[in-house]
């Protein structure tokens, strides 16, 4: 059970807060005293996530693990302010680290190169295949990026997807091509995704979905092949 700490962000699930941030969402789950805050958002102050924290009256070091899904900036754009604000440790899988960290220029489409700007934070804990995060495992599903990890509650059968697989209008897709590192790996990794049970998924962008989403993860790997690999 978790403790009598208030929910951050709109509660989807029991000790399960959403915050929508823009077109991206970011989660937090409670674990006893703690509270771990999945994803950060675009905006370099976090602003969203301050919102909610002060929403919710609680105290920002009621959050004292981030992890980071990915490394694209409108995951981690929050990432450098919340660490001081909360005390917070910074986790993310170790392929992606060098790109949060600001160790290596993450790769981005030029015009994202023009407008956006990085802002690098220290990764205290660099996670890996298997590792346990309280009630989370983490689960590397590469292919959106080298370090892409799901967070994946076994025992309530949630799973936190981040962006290797997302919802848009009712339907389980992938992010936009362009946006991939290997296109192959991430159509390969919805596969690992599909042998889990999941009752709610809990995605980087779209909604929560909370019906059938074996049968949606089903739809997208009989489309990914022809949307996603065609070759010219
Ligand atoms: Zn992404
Ligand atoms: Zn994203």
């Amino acid at each position: 059970m978790h403790s009598s700490n208030p929910v951050i962000g709109n509660q989807v699930l029991d000790g399960v807060g959403w915050i929508a941030a823009s077109f991206v969402n970011c989660y937090t789950v409670q674990d006893g005293p703690q509270t771990y805050l999945i994803d950060t958002g675009l905006s370099r102050r976090a602003g969203p996530i301050e919102r909610a924290i002060r929403n919710a009256d609680a105290s920002p070091d009621q959050i004292t693990k981030i992890l980071l899904t990915h490394h694209h900036l409108d995951h981690m754009g929050g990432a450098a302010y919340l660490i001081q604000s909360t005390r917070a440790s910074l986790e993310c899988h170790e392929q992606d680290a060098s790109y949060v960290d600001g160790r290596a220029k993450p790769p981005m489409p030029f015009l994202m190169r023009l407008f956006a700007r990085v802002h690098p934070a220290p990764v205290a804990v660099m996670l890996k295949e298997g590792d346990r995060v309280g009630p989370l495992s983490v689960l590397h599903v590469p292919g959106h990026t080298p370090g892409e990890v799901a967070f994946y509650d076994s025992g309530r059968q949630i799973l936190f997807s981040g962006d290797s697989v997302v919802e848009r209008r009712g339907r389980l897709t992938l992010p936009a091509p362009r946006m991939a590192s290997n296109l192959e790996q991430a159509v390969g990794s919805l596969s690992r995704l599909r042998g889990l049970p999941v009752e709610c998924l809990l995605p980087g962008h779209g909604r929560p979905v909370r019906r059938d989403v074996a049968g949606l993860l089903d739809d997208l790997i009989r489309r990914a092949p022809k949307e996603f690999l065609k070759r010219p």
